[in-house]
């Protein structure tokens, strides 16, 4: 027989939960993902761009014009000083996630990982035979525990993976949070913070997105990586991007060349012709979801409070989780399981999302970047409980 080089790993909850919804033909407030349509303008850009410029191989790093609009958004929000030698263009966050750690990770290094955390982190370490590190958070909104955190770091501790906004913990990482961290690292240049930003136009109650790469002390050893999935409504898309400074960026393009090479160039096209659009007539600062976010979050949870179940407030990004303890007892996976059947709205169970989950762990995870219509529908179904 073929060895399994992940003999732990089935399919991934996500995938799970949105096959269980389609079954049921259940409201699916589980998957990460809006069941709306982005803006009709980005559509036209992508469209022109198929229809007129190169099917050919993009530049491996990435259509230039966009990886130098992306530079001066960033540069924008961030107040930093990037070029597009610093981006590199990827299929989704989830590549750019792997290509970070296989450039950084030898075998037996150690992998900071904050429990709970995005499935994608742990496996991609043991593909290096690496060794995730995984240090338990702060419920209810699992921010990060600083002391756990320097007592994880060993002499062997390669990365420590960052999520801000944070799914599934819904808080962010303010310029104190991430000072903490400089101060902690302070004396190991060697290590890498691989910070996952693919929330960052999503962010309430007037908070701003604090990334890595405005951080002293840690900006030099940084990779960020975003999503145009997350920041245009276009899950399907798969495309992001990853930013460091050099050598940082150098080690991650020779992994990434072997990965895809290069990225789907039409959209690319499109995408630079759209965000210079945006730059150019409505300024980045549009490029925020926060207000259309938050009306929906307040939505949920203003609904979510009128029945048994205990919302918790997130400070960014289109989840929210829920303690259940009031109605059950059972396992998570076996509450949202029962909760498909009998009233007909999937949910993600959180533990599935640790390392080590802590024993009676009882919540679960939405997501609102749904229609009003479907919020509507979901919150009839859910005031039953
Ligand atoms: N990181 C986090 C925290 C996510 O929630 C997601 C996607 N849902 C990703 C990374 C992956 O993004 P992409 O779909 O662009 O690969
Ligand atoms: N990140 C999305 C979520 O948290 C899912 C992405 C995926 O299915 N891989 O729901």
């Amino acid at each position: 027989m073929h060895r399994s080089k992940l003999p732990d790993e089935g399919i991934t909850i996500f995938a799970q939960m949105s096959a269980l919804a389609r079954k049921l033909n259940a409201i699916n407030l589980g998957q990460g993902f809006p069941d709306f349509t982005p803006d009709k303008t980005i559509i036209e850009h992508i469209r022109q761009a198929f229809l007129n410029s190169t099917h050919q191989y993009a530049p491996m790093k990435g259509n230039e014009k966009l990886r130098h609009v992306l530079a001066e958004k960033i540069n924008y929000f961030q107040k930093t000083n990037l070029t597009e030698n610093n981006i590199t263009i990827t299929a989704g966050a989830t590549q750019a996630i792997f290509c970070a750690i296989t450039a950084f990770v030898h075998p037996g290094d150690e992998v900071i990982i904050l429990d709970p955390g995005y499935d994608s982190y742990r496996p991609s370490v043991l593909f290096n035979s690496g060794v995730p590190a995984p240090v338990l958070s702060t419920p209810p909104l699992f921010k990060p525990d600083f002391n756990k955190i320097k007592d994880a770091i060993t002499d062997k501790t390669r990365i420590i993976i960052v999520n801000t906004p944070n799914n599934p913990g819904t808080h962010i990482w303010t310029k104190q949070d991430w000072e903490t961290l400089a101060e902690i690292l302070s004396d190991r240049e060697d290590i890498i913070v691989l910070s996952d930003e693919v929330y960052e136009h999503i962010v309430f109650d007037g908070r701003k997105h604090v990334s890595v790469l405005s951080i002293d002390g840690l900006k030099q050893r940084a990779i960020a990586v975003y999503s145009f999935g997350k920041t245009f409504h276009a899950t399907g898309w798969k495309i992001g991007y990853a930013v460091a400074l050099e050598p940082v960026i150098i080690e991650f393009d020779k992994i990434h060349q072997y990965v895809v090479y290069a990225v789907n160039n039409v959209m690319q096209e499109g995408l630079a012709s759209y965000l210079e659009w945006v730059k150019q007539t409505k300024g980045f600062d549009s490029l925020d979801q926060s207000h259309f976010f938050e009306k929906k979050r307040d939505f949920l949870y203003n609904a979510l409070t009128n029945t048994r179940l205990k919302p918790i407030k997130p400070e960014g990004t289109y989840f929210m989780l829920a303690d259940y303890s009031a109605l059950s007892q059972k396992s998570d996976m076996e509450f949202v399981i029962d909760l498909a059947h009998q009233i007909g709205v999937v949910t993600i169970p959180l533990s599935p999302l640790f390392i080590n989950p802590p024993e009676n762990l009882r919540m679960i995870r939405f997501c609102f970047a749904k229609r009003e219509e479907t919020l509507q529908q979901a919150v009839e179904k859910l005031s039953l409980l």
